[in-house]
């Protein structure tokens, strides 16, 4: 669950849940009632605040699962490439680094520095898997413990009692700031 405030002072709560979790309510606002209320902080937002938007806007389906970089001879940017689990990595980031290392190659390419499409398709994947594998594959590691009452008490009992903790795992999700040069 995260709560970010947004432009004009409004306040944006997200949430994942596991369909299984979601089936037996039905519907979002019953779900909310039911299940996100039971935290006294969160009722007192969802009570206390006017929607912005008349529905909540909602995705399902969302696949953590491995992808690849090149499909049918396209590269493959940021989601589509591979997704990390958004309460562990920055996927905006990723979509806006990866679709960097896309164009930055293309321009190798049609500047004849990447001699063939399958040299541009081999350096995109390797390009990608050196900047964002590590990063997809601590977020899949780290990921079972988001949802699991016992292990997310335990992962928090962790990072706020031993500070030593946050930083390396944000060192393992989330990149270095991004080098932009001018082309
Ligand atoms: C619940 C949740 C919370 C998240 N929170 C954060 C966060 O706080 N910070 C963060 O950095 N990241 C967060 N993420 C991750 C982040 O949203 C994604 O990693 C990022 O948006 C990926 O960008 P993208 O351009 O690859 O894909 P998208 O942003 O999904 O863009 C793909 C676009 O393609 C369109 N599209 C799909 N199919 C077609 C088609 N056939 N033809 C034309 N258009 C099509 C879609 O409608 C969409 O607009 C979160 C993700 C989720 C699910």
């Amino acid at each position: 669950m995260r709560r970010i405030q947004v432009e004009n002072r409004n306040l944006n709560v997200c949430y994942l849940a596991t369909y299984k979790s979601f089936q037996q309510y039905r519907n979002i606002d019953t779900f909310r009632l039911e299940v996100l209320c039971k935290n006294p902080h969160l009722k007192l937002i969802f009570e206390n605040s006017v929607p912005a938007f008349e529905h909540p806007l909602t995705i399902s389906q969302v696949s953590f699962s491995n992808k690849s970089t090149v499909e049918d001879h396209m590269l493959m940017c940021g989601d589509a490439a591979g997704m990390i689990h958004p309460m562990c990595g920055n996927g905006m980031a990723m979509a806006i680094h990866s679709a960097k290392i896309a164009s930055e190659l293309i321009i190798d390419h049609f500047n004849k520095k990447i001699r063939s499409r399958q040299e541009l398709e081999a350096a995109y994947s390797q390009a990608w898997n050196a900047t964002f594998k590590t990063r997809i594959t601590t977020g899949r590691i780290l990921q079972p413990f988001f949802g699991k009452d016992g292990l997310t008490r335990a992962i928090m009992y962790g990072v706020t009692h031993i500070p030593a903790v946050l930083p390396v795992i944000i060192r393992h999700t989330h990149g270095k700031p991004l080098k932009l040069t001018t082309v």
